[in-house]
């Protein structure tokens, strides 16, 4: 499958050589491993701050391809959609993925072998088992009283 985010022309480890706030837009769209991960409900223990991460999806994720169905026009459809920048990163760390590209990068780690930025391939991610690839079921199908019954481990 082709790759459904633009990583051509881009300059060689750009988000090794800057910090993440001096990124262009194409860079930091680009540096989505494109798991899929952070369009997983969360469920957030009200009296211990712990997140849970459950397989019920936004309805807009596409299960196949791990990619928002609505990316550009989301928040006609999901108004609460974070759009995650470099001045909220810290606000979203207690619930962003472990191996999310944005969080190792603001953490001064390095991105993992199965980045498509570092294989050259989109199907990377998903083949590592690392994206929610065919492992998700739609919010709409779920009634949200039911959502704990299908927390899960964050696919590493
Ligand atoms: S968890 Fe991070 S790297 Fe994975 S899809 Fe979401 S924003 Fe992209
Ligand atoms: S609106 Fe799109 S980007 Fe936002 S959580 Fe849903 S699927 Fe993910």
């Amino acid at each position: 499958m082709s790759d459904l985010i633009d990583r051509t022309g881009l300059p060689p480890r750009f988000w090794e050589r800057k910090p993440l706030r001096d990124l262009s837009r194409r860079e930091w769209e680009a540096l989505c491993d494109g798991c899929g991960k952070c369009c997983l409900n969360k469920l957030e223990d009200e009296e211990t701050g712990e997140v849970a991460l459950t397989r019920v999806a936004c309805r807009l994720l596409d299960d196949a391809t791990c990619r928002c169905a609505q990316y550009e026009i989301r928040h006609q459809f999901v108004p609460d959609c974070i759009v995650l920048s470099p001045s909220n990163i810290d606000d979203n760390l207690y619930w962003m993925p472990a191996t999310c590209a944005y969080r190792l990068v603001h953490e001064g780690r390095p991105l993992h072998d199965w980045h498509p930025l570092i294989s050259g391939d989109p199907e990377t991610v998903h083949s590592a088992g690392v994206s929610v690839r065919n492992m998700t079921v739609p919010e709409f199908a779920v009634d949200e009283d039911d959502w704990d019954d299908h927390i899960i481990e964050e696919p590493l």
